[in-house]
């Protein structure tokens, strides 16, 4: 990768904009001591010197006019040890938007520009402060939903992904390096010994790319949740038993059937798994056009779900809906939940549930909070077994790495193919190489300036 100075100076607020107590204004370059020292002066208006690391309380003024616009925090970090390498300042002002635009506004007079959405980040990752994996997994801090992905993604910030991809570079340059040498001394016996080498370490390396695959997945069910239908006759308790889950009213519970008419969705953090939790209309016949849309949605969320939650009364005989909706829903991965025990349970109910749904019951009174635990456990524990989500892994990857893995794993299918096959030893060396660049682009060591540019636009500006 080349070098690129930087030579102009941005700045942009870095916190949410909005109503907050706290909001900072961010510049980074050349010019951030400038911009800092033509900006902001001491309560009786002499210069602030700014220190190292070090925090001064001060007055932000308009250098135009030399009105007062806010007082300020200011924090200074010279380069190289910043965020983004170079030279940093940050101004924390008041929240709400007048003061910190104002602020914004006056770096911008005192000569930086405005930052575009991940400049900071992307300053960052030019400057070797991280390296791509980690420049994205910024991202996915920004948008993490649940304590949980925020982890991971804080993880891979610290560099587990890229350490795993390094670890694997260095044994591709090892086995190129056996076989190029191979190449040079060509004798016969050598030969087949280092067609072995290839096959057994591609094999093992394989497994490695593998598990970075499939780390994609995990990444892909923290962002956006496992989608959990919850589907049932109308009235059983569906959206009762959401709120129970939410442990706060979101949902409309009344005693009409029908009342939830469309999907509603919500997140959820169950034990540290994200959950897209989708209340459903309920599913009947009828003739209310409206209702039958949330029927015909509730039945495609149901065909979707990764999780299904089969709501049934427990304190009434069951309708021929409850056993169309037992049919329906016998293809999902699902978990049968028996609604309303505080009123009883019918036989019947019990009947249906044993005969159409062996297996997974949990009992519970989404009014009064029963069972509730025991449903979660069987949630977990129906993700973890069914779903193979690995809770454990340190890092995730992205859909675009994903992509890079699964050409890298082609690549040392064909090495290793070759050399089983007793092919020339050139053609295992230009796959080996193949896959080595591959592997370098998941964290940037060979990424073009196009890639970089459209990863570091999906940021937000500030960062
Ligand atoms: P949905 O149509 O399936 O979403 O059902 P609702 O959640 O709207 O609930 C329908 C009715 O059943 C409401 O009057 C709820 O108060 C009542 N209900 C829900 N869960 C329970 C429960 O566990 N026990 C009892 N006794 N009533 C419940
Ligand atoms: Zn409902």
């Amino acid at each position: 990768a080349q070098a690129i100075v930087q030579e102009d100076t941005i700045a942009a607020i870095a916190t949410a904009v909005g109503e907050a107590s706290v909001a900072i204004v961010r510049v980074s370059g050349k010019g951030a001591r400038a911009v800092g020292e033509g900006l902001v002066r001491s309560k009786r208006g002499r210069p602030v010197k700014l220190e190292a690391r070090g925090m001064r309380y001060g007055q932000v003024v308009d250098p135009k006019t030399g009105e007062v616009i806010d007082e300020a925090i200011i924090l200074w970090m010279p380069g190289p040890h910043s965020y983004t390498g170079e030279d940093v300042l940050e101004l924390q002002v008041h929240g709400g938007s007048y003061a910190v635009e104002a602020v914004l506004a006056a770096c911008l007079d005192a000569g930086a520009r405005l930052a575009e959405p991940g400049e900071f980040t992307k300053r960052a990752f030019l400057n070797g402060r991280m390296d791509l994996s980690q420049a994205e997994a910024v991202i996915d801090l920004i948008r993490a939903k649940t304590s949980f992905a925020g982890k991971l993604a804080e993880r891979q910030v610290r560099g587990r992904f890229g350490d795993a991809v390094r670890a694997l570079r260095r044994r591709l340059i090892e086995l190129e390096a056996h076989v190029e040498v191979t190449i040079d001394y060509p004798e016969h016996d050598v030969e087949d010994v280092a067609c072995d080498h290839v096959v057994r370490v591609c094999d093992d390396m394989m497994q490695d790319v593998d598990r970075l695959i499939r780390s994609a997945e995990l990444g892909r069910v923290l962002r956006d949740g496992i989608a959990t239908a919850i589907v049932g006759r109308p009235n059983v308790g569906k959206s009762s038993l959401l709120n129970a889950l939410l442990e706060r009213d979101r949902a409309i519970v009344t005693d009409l059937p029908g009342t939830t008419r469309d999907v509603l969705e919500e997140y959820i953090n169950l034990r540290g798994i994200p959950l897209r939790l989708i209340d459903t209309a309920g599913i009947r016949e009828t003739d209310d056009v409206v209702e039958r849309i949330g029927v015909a949605r509730s039945r495609a969320s149901m065909q979707d779900a990764e999780l299904v939650l089969w709501v049934v009364d427990a304190s009434e005989p069951p309708t021929p809906e409850d056993e169309v909706i037992a049919r329906e829903s016998a293809q999902a991965r699902r978990i049968v939940v028996l609604n309303k025990v505080d009123r009883g349970l019918h036989p019947e109910a019990l009947r249906l549930v044993d005969e159409m749904a062996p297996g997974r019951i949990v009992r519970v009174s989404a009014r009064e909070g029963t069972g509730l635990d025991a449903l979660r456990d069987a949630m977990v524990q129906t993700i973890q077994r069914d779903l193979a989500v690995d809770l454990d892994v340190s890092y995730m990857a992205n859909q675009r790495q994903r992509r890079l893995l699964e050409e890298a794993k082609d690549d040392l299918r064909t090495a290793r193919d070759a050399a089983a096959a007793g092919a020339t030893l050139d053609l295992v060396a230009v796959a080996l190489q193949s896959a080595y660049e591959k592997l370098g682009e998941t964290i940037g060591e060979e990424a073009g300036e196009d890639l970089l540019n459209e990863i570091f636009s999906r940021f937000c500006l500030g960062k």
